[in-house]
């Protein structure tokens, strides 16, 4: 008889000091799928999903059962409408299929909903009701998951990303789905251990010696016999919940004991080292200055402002800076600013607009409207095919973009917030970024995947914004 595997991909890192919700416009902005659609348009993604699919391809006695395909942008939480669709299309598939051999899901962990702090935590706990005890739910992570014990007592598995920028997408959901085939072959029993560091880490590269030396750790625990994946996250801060931090997760071979004994272990390593990981970031100023100093790009990146953790993309600093100290030359990517692309595309391409440039989501914070005259050089769809290893195959949606060049700048205007962490945003606008001395983006990690590789000059500033990329200074209501 063939065995049956839900599958579902749901997925928010919830940024609880953004004012926009979590709801189903945001979701259809990225993916919003339901049902067998899923396996179509996920086939051949370097997604999790994906990976699932690729994995089970070959095996004609296991069948996936696709739920939910649900990815937003980073926002405030999510409406309790998406959560409790989300919810009910897992459950009644659950239902529907009676008795399911195992539940693989992509979740991101760090998931609020109205309601439901804890999102991934209260999502599992339904489903574990609903499948039983012995059934395998295996579950690959965003490493920012703030990973609760809720989450860790419903689930088989956790398996976390190892890599910021999270260019082991597709391999974390290999993992988890070959886990979940040696399960219902009998060839595994998964054992997990759960701690919780509680420690709020600044956004940090995985590459950094501070962070490196912990997977250095846990790749030596990786040679441990009985050890399937020794798994930690990063956590999200600004999700602002009660449980948050370093989630360790520890998966054996039916070992509980060494599961435990490795978790001990691991929390001890990192919290010794808590005092190590911090970071400081270069003033705008000191920036400028360095870019000027050579010729070569140098790829100045917005963290405060990164859409990918729940910012609005429309902050002024930068630009406001670089128009008053008259530097040319430079490209940017985005301001989201639907009103001024809407201008724009009443002016038409080859005219001259005055613009009240973006500014507008939080005056105080992302530096108010510019006052420029923009000309408008193109107009477009905002869609393109990502092709850094973050994500390659995925398509990206800006929303209606305008090209514009201020004073010898060139700034891409978007409709919808979303990480430009792929240089595609210029080249799919025959921008070559390059050629250019100055290129800006809003990201705080993601974008030295892709940006790495046309300059090895990359610096991150952090200016005022809802997405700072360091804890100090943010007023958790929850977190204690
Ligand atoms: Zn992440």
């Amino acid at each position: 008889m063939q065995k049956k595997v839900i599958i579902g991909r749901f997925q928010h890192e919830t940024n609880s000091f953004c004012s926009k919700p979590g709801d189903e416009t945001m979701f259809r902005n990225l993916c919003f799928d339901v049902g067998d659609c899923i396996l179509k348009n996920q086939k051949g993604v370097g997604s999790e999903i994906g990976a699932f699919i690729d994995v089970f391809e070959t095996r004609d006695d296991i069948v996936l059962l696709p739920t939910v395909d649900f990815v937003a942008n980073p926002t405030g939480p999510v409406t309790g409408d998406v959560f409790d669709y989300a919810l009910r299309e897992i459950l009644s598939a659950i239902e529907k299929n009676a008795p399911v051999d195992g539940v693989l899901l992509a979740l991101h962990g760090a998931m609020v909903a109205v309601g439901h702090p804890d999102g991934e935590g209260d999502l599992l706990e339904e489903i574990r009701t609903a499948v039983g005890a012995d059934v395998p739910i295996i579950v690959s992570l965003d490493l920012h998951s703030n990973t609760t014990k809720k989450m860790a007592e419903n689930a088989t598995a956790l398996i976390p990303y190892e890599c910021y920028p999270h260019t082991d997408t597709y391999k974390t959901g290999l993992r988890a789905a070959h886990m979940m085939q040696d399960t219902l072959d009998g060839k595994i029993h998964p054992q997990m251990a759960f701690r919780l560091v509680p420690y709020l880490l600044p956004l940090f590269p995985s590459e950094e010696p501070e962070m490196k030396c912990i997977y250095d750790k846990t790749a030596e625990m990786k040679k441990t016999k009985g050890v399937l994946f020794p798994g930690f996250c990063h956590g999200f801060f600004a999700a602002d919940i009660e449980e948050m931090g370093m989630g360790i997760t520890i998966v054996t071979d039916g070992d509980r004991p060494l599961a435990e004994e490795m978790a001990d272990e691991l929390f001890i390593f990192i919290s010794e080292r808590t005092p190590t990981l911090k970071r400081t970031f270069p003033t705008l100023d000191e920036v400028l200055e360095k870019a000027l100093s050579s010729h070569k790009p140098l790829v100045i990146a917005d963290a405060s402002d990164n859409p990918g953790a729940g910012a609005f993309s429309d902050s002024t600093h930068i630009l406001r800076e670089i128009l008053k100290r008259g530097i040319r030359n430079t490209i940017l990517a985005t301001i989201v600013d639907p009103e001024s692309v809407t201008k724009c595309e009443a002016a038409g391409v080859g005219s001259t607009v005055r613009l009240a440039l973006g500014g507008k989501s939080d005056p105080l914070l992302s530096g108010g409207p510019l006052d420029v005259t923009a000309y408008v050089k193109m107009i477009s769809d905002g869609k393109y095919v990502a092709k850094a290893k973050i994500a390659p195959g995925e398509i990206i949606k800006h929303g209606k973009t305008a090209v514009v060049e201020i004073e010898e700048n060139t700034v891409l205007i978007a409709s919808i917030p979303r990480q430009p962490w792929d240089t595609e945003v210029f080249y799919s606008h025959g921008i070559r970024p390059e050629e250019h001395k100055i290129i800006i983006t809003k990201s705080a990690v993601h974008y030295r995947a892709a940006y790495g590789e046309i300059t090895d000059r990359l610096e991150a500033v952090a200016l005022p914004g809802i997405a700072n990329p360091v804890p100090d200074g943010y007023p958790f209501q929850n977190w204690k």
